[in-house]
């Protein structure tokens, strides 16, 4: 039975916004193989023939995804040098805002505020986006092969964002793994992942409502833990005979401990478990329970989160470093450039140092790169900086309370990278719950404005 169809459900207009999302993301997963049958030509149709765009106006740049890295990239590219030709390449027809997204889980914000126009963004902001994926590059030629064409460029970000690593939950048959990632979605990559996870809790009658945190420099640290309490609120405030079991593999939250800990015991103790050292090893799906070394934890729905790795076309472009556990970019840490290519740039989520992946970073990020590459044209270099990962979270979907982190990064020779001017606020308040929520609006308007 499904509980409600109101500001909970999706309403029609909501769903017919999610139909669009699903639908955009459906080509996500075409590969092409070289020496092609009449059929495999046919898929390489866009391989073997020049994007439909004008002539450049100038050096062009080409951008791969459209996500908090790229679209800043995007914007800032022309602002910083307004005589690049800048090209956005992004397979999805709508934005959908991951931060701010537990908000919509437990209530507390509409879908709107998450969803964003590509098209405006281009339009605003004097760029082209061109809707497909990147498939391949020829670094020496300096094309890039997308399922829209190819094009050549001058200088190419790959902002990619991440992938899910499901051997890390134990599951290490690829069949599994869908079947893990269909029936109990991370909710950690933007889109379709979501929509599933709001339709499963309007659904919800009762029982346990399953939870992980994941090992490794996960993307959203505070993430599992802000979608934990914004849960046990919504069960709370709907009358739910329901309670969120949150497994970690840690010993406590990986950020803002004390702020999260004060808030699981007292405002959801009835309705969140915290678990901790915890390690999921298998998955059953029909029999909807996980393993772990201290045996089973049974479930009525779930949202399994998987170790992250970078997007796979990092690693399919032969860019991944193959030390990096999660295949990262291997880059020039202060200049985001590929070794020995000046030309090809990796940022946001699919970079390899150990930063905050958050949207803050990336968009902070984006607006250092963008001046890197601006004056890389003119022969210049100017000198890194450190992004800036600004992070609130909610942990009282009723009382609508955050706390936050406010950090940098430096890093040390001998030690490695390291935060530093970290300002952390663990005291909840509706203050900053508001500023939460403003925080967003504001980077929107950065990206899309
Ligand atoms: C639930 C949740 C809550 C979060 N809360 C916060 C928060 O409060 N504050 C915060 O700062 N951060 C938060 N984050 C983290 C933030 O969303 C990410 O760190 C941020 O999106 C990273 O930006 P990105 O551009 O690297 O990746 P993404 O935003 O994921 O964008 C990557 C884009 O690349 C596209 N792409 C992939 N492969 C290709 C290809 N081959 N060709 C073309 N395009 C491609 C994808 O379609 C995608 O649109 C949250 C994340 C989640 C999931």
């Amino acid at each position: 039975m499904t509980k409600n169809t109101g500001k909970t459900g999706l309403g029609r207009r909501d769903f017919l916004k999610g139909a669009a999302l699903a639908s955009a993301g459906a080509g996500a997963g075409l590969t092409v193989a070289a020496g092609a049958t009449p059929a495999l030509a046919a898929v390489a149709g866009p391989l073997s023939r020049a994007a439909d765009l004008p002539k450049p106006s100038g050096q062009r740049v080409i951008v791969v995804g459209g996500g908090w890295s790229g679209l800043t990239m995007s914007k800032y590219l022309k602002k910083n040098n307004p005589k690049f030709d800048v090209v956005m390449i992004e397979p999805n027809s709508t934005f959908f805002s991951c931060p701010l997204s537990n908000l919509w889980l437990g209530d507390v914000v509409d879908l709107d505020l998450l969803l964003h126009s590509y098209t405006d963004a281009a339009k605003n902001n004097g760029y082209t986006w061109l809707q497909g994926m990147l498939v391949q590059l020829d670094r020496e030629k300096r094309r890039a092969f997308t399922t829209a064409g190819y094009i050549d460029y001058d200088y190419i970000v790959l902002s990619p964002g991440i992938d899910y690593n499901y051997a890390s939950l134990g599951v290490k048959d690829p069949a599994e793994a869908i079947r893990v990632a269909q029936s109990y979605p991370a909710g950690f990559k933007p889109g379709s992942e979501h929509l599933s996870i709001k339709a499963k809790l309007d659904d919800f009658e009762e029982g346990v409502f399953l939870l992980n945190v994941p090992t490794g420099n996960y993307r959203c640290l505070p993430g599992p833990y802000e979608r934990a309490c914004l849960i046990a609120s919504y069960f709370k405030r709907e009358g739910i005979k329901g309670k969120v079991v949150l497994l970690d593999p840690n010993e406590k939250p990986t950020i803002k401990a004390d702020g999260f800990l004060a808030a699981f015991k007292e405002l959801h103790k009835d309705h969140l478990e915290y678990r901790t050292a915890v390690n999921i090893t298998g998955v059953d799906v029909d029999k909807k329970k996980v393993v772990t070394e201290f045996g089973e934890v049974e479930f009525a729905d779930a949202a399994l989160y998987p170790r992250v790795r970078a997007a796979r076309i990092i690693q399919d472009l032969g860019l991944a470093d193959p030390k990096s556990p999660q295949m990262e970019g291997k880059i020039d840490n202060f200049k985001y450039t590929v070794p020995g290519d000046d030309h090809t740039y990796i940022a946001g989520d699919a970079r390899p140092m150990p930063f905050s992946k958050s949207g803050n970073t990336a968009n902070t990020e984006a607006h250092i790169v963008s001046k890197m590459i601006a004056a890389r044209a003119q022969g210049k270099d100017v000198p890194w900086e450190s992004p800036n990962t600004i992070c609130y979270s909610m942990v009282d979907g009723e009382g609508k309370q955050s706390i936050m982190v406010d950090a940098k990064y430096k890093f040390t020779k001998g030690k490695g990278w390291g935060f530093t001017d970290v300002k952390l606020i663990e005291k909840r308040s509706k203050q900053l719950g508001k500023a939460n929520i403003e925080w967003g609006k504001g980077l929107y308007r950065d990206m899309f404005s």
